[in-house]
């Protein structure tokens, strides 16, 4: 599915959660469609042209957006995250660059053996994270 079909959905999904489609929300939504990499929210905030004040405001909305899953947060080595818009539901793994943050979607989940464990321990509303961390090719040469 391409990156600008996710819109109708979302919008759709925000809607069904009780949210509107705000001006501040199209610009958030419209600058995470600009990038091919997860980003961060900092970046994410420069591309919606919307000031460095907005910061709390551009984390807020991609709570929102994370809680109907239409949003993947990447957490990094260092403790922050990069975003990634995804079509609704979806989930990956990926393979990250740590001097580019350059993202590549691992074809593999460890999600089935592991939450069949944590059923079997009685655990309900279970999520997992699984990110692996390297230098790319690119970044490796200098
Ligand atoms: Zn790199
Ligand atoms: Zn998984």
């Amino acid at each position: 599915m391409s990156k600008t079909n996710i819109l109708p959905e979302v919008i759709q999904a925000l809607k069904a959660s009780g949210s509107r489609m705000t001006k501040k929300r199209e610009q958030i939504l419209g600058a995470l469609l600009t990038f091919n990499r997860p980003a961060t929210a900092e970046e994410i905030r420069e591309r919606a042209e919307l000031p460095s004040s907005d910061l709390v405001t551009i984390y807020r909305n991609l709570e929102t957006f994370e809680s109907i899953q239409a949003l993947q947060r990447i957490p990094l080595e260092n403790g922050t995250h990069v975003f990634e818009l995804t079509a609704l539901g979806e989930h990956y793994h990926h393979l990250i660059c740590r001097a580019c943050h350059k993202a590549e979607r691992l074809n593999l989940c460890i999600g089935k053996d592991v939450e069949g464990q944590a059923k079997a321990k009685g655990y309900t509303n279970i999520a997992h994270v699984l990110e692996v961390y390297g230098l790319c090719e690119d970044c490796e040469e200098t």
